[in-house]
């Protein structure tokens, strides 16, 4: 067993440290053993899955009782699909099926499960019924449990990890990541992800100290509850951390504590330039669990309340009232604050098995059927959302933003349905706001930047998405460890395309703000003011920060760095302009 310390760089994605036991979280399906067995061997073969079918039904059952305790987490959403899981062990098809493989056809146990997951999977896909495609995943989470159960594996999963652990994983998708309950966990590391991911923008949502595209060997070296040290800020994973190190990191641990403590006296604070201008600063929302967070941080409003955590982890559409509740229950505790709702950005590296039907695999799903373009594609997921989003808003001041736009034809169409999901709202008597909300554009995509004249032509607001932007102008996909060095926001093509939309924005008259990551990093505050940016949307975690250095700077000086800025054309010039400068 390693002791000795290893440390290993990744992609810091989120303001904090962890000093914590490390588990490995394995949720892969183990190598399947193939053996023959002699018919009289069966019995036995038989009596060794039961043992395992029982195992599982008691990690299960142990599971459900441990999140009961919990009700404040995403319990509820958990333990239906451990109720699923404990359904589909209890004589199910797939239990059956394989005690049966066991003694008609003369194999192992593992074996025979094995071939059973696959032939449900098989005929549940040919039945193209999207409730059932979507048992697929059940059948294969139910069926690694099993397996690991027969080859006596610990499994872990995310919401078994001890009390205070942090994880280690080969990757946890964003949906994974939206159930981790951050007073549960410290941290997480994994293999695969970059910092502009969905992953990495839920780890900073929820606080949690993360760091991504760590070395794969990161695995080999992880014995079982050692020590662990992730720094989200500096990128590092540190297993088996020496004395002088961890005593290093507690110190640096108990120093961000008190940074945090200091700035929290800003909440109270305006966000005004030292010469006098005024900002707006909003926070982005990811999860509800953010709201109070939001609330105590200062921010003037959520400026992008992005409504994808409503139809993941489940198999089936959120209906309009349960879309109303938890977005009217938001609309409300911000008590006159106004709220950015975007509409369905599902797709690319986000997806959600409620709306698995609707997305066929695709080879490219980043440039695929996503956001905007499924909304218009599927009007009734849209409406539905409209009309939650319309009656929420007699609540509190509400906007409704569109996501991945390529054309003003598009945000048209877009309006339309609006327009008409107000009318029919009007004639069913439901309680509404004064006026229709204002309807936005995610600026987010080239094209959209290039036509941005003619989207400002159609549009109420602005909102520049640059984790988007930076990825499809540089061709770096923001999930992608192996690229994530040469994702850069500060390639100048990405700087021109924003510069352009921000002209066509004051042009037409409209506000434009940015709710992308780059927003959110107090090197770029500066460059952003002197672009023309006056709002913000942030994390609530990065807030503070960035109203510190607003409050640090002059719209002379800012406009003056800009000019600077671009000015250049070598982006290894930009990044020393950017990082030299100072207010
Ligand atoms: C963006 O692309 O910058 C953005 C804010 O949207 P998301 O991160 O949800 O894609
Ligand atoms: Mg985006």
């Amino acid at each position: 067993m390693p002791t000795q310390e290893r440390i290993f760089s990744g992609i810091g994605v989120s303001h904090g440290i962890a000093i914590a036991p490390a588990y490995l979280v394995q949720l892969e399906r183990p190598k399947v053993p193939e053996r023959r067995i002699d018919p009289a061997d069966a019995p036995a073969e038989q009596k060794r899955f039961e043992l395992a079918v029982a195992r599982v039904r008691q990690e299960l059952s142990e599971l459900k009782a441990k999140l009961e305790d919990k009700p404040e987490t995403a319990a509820e959403e958990v333990t239906l699909l451990l109720d699923a899981h404990l359904a589909m062990i209890s004589g199910s098809r797939l239990v059956r099926g394989a005690l049966k493989r066991i003694a008609d056809e003369g194999i192992n146990a593992e074996w025979a499960l094995d071939r059973v997951m696959r032939e449900l999977a098989d005929q549940f896909r040919a039945l193209k019924d999207n409730y059932i495609a979507t048992r697929i995943d059940d059948v294969e989470a139910v069926g690694n449990r099993l397996l690991r159960a027969l080859l006596d594996l610990p499994y872990l999963s995310l919401d078994s990890v001890p009390l205070g652990g942090v994880v280690l994983a080969r990757e946890i998708s964003p949906a994974d990541t939206a159930l981790i309950d951050p007073r549960r966990i410290a941290g997480i590391a994994t293999i695969h992800g970059g910092a502009a991911g969905h992953t990495a923008v839920v780890a900073r949502s929820l606080g949690l100290p993360a760091v991504l595209g760590v070395d794969p060997a990161m695995l080999e070296h992880t014995a079982h509850a050692h020590l662990a040290i992730v720094d989200g800020i500096e990128g590092k994973l540190i297993l088996n951390p020496s004395d002088a190190t961890r005593v290093a990191y507690e110190k640096r641990l108990d120093d961000l504590k008190k940074d945090r403590e200091a700035l929290k006296e800003i909440a109270a604070l305006p966000a005004v330039l030292k010469d006098g201008g005024d900002v707006i600063l909003r926070a982005n929302l990811e999860l509800p669990r953010e709201i109070e967070a939001i609330k105590s941080s200062g921010a003037r409003g959520i400026g992008l309340f992005r409504t994808e955590f409503m139809f993941m982890n489940r198999s089936t559409l959120p209906s309009e009232e349960e879309q109303f509740e938890a977005i009217s229950g938001i609309v409300k505790q911000m008590q006159g604050e106004s709220v950015t709702f975007r509409t369905l950005d599902i797709g690319g590296d986000k997806l959600a098995k409620s709306v698995g039907e609707y997305l066929a695999e695709a080879a490219n799903p980043a440039l695929g059927l996503r956001a905007i373009r499924l909304s218009l594609k599927e009007p009734h997921l849209l409406r539905t959302q409209y009309r939650a989003m319309l009656r929420a808003g007699a609540f509190g001041p509400v906007r409704i933003l569109l996501p991945m736009v390529t054309t003003a034809h598009e945000v048209e169409q877009a309006r339309r349905m609006l327009n008409e999901c107000w009318q029919d709202l009007k004639k069913e008597g439901k309680k509404l706001p004064d006026t229709l909300p204002p309807l936005g554009t995610m600026i987010e995509i080239p094209a959209a930047a290039l036509s941005a004249d003619s989207l400002a032509a159609v549009s109420d607001f602005f909102a520049l998405g640059t984790n988007d932007l930076v990825q499809y102008t540089v061709a770096i996909d923001r999930g992608n460890d192996q690229v994530a060095a040469l994702y850069n926001p500060l390639n100048p093509a990405v700087l021109r395309l924003m510069e352009f939309s921000i002209e066509a924005g004051k042009r037409a008259g409209i506000p434009v703000s940015i709710c992308g990551e780059m927003g959110a990093d107090p090197k770029y505050t500066a460059l952003l003011l002197g672009l023309g940016i006056r709002e913000f949307s942030v994390g609530f975690a990065s807030l503070p920060r960035i109203k510190q250095r607003i409050r640090s700077l002059s719209l002379e000086k800012s406009e003056e760095h800009a000019r600077h800025v671009m000015n250049q054309y070598d982006p290894a010039r930009i990044i020393a302009v950017v990082n030299q400068f100072r207010p």
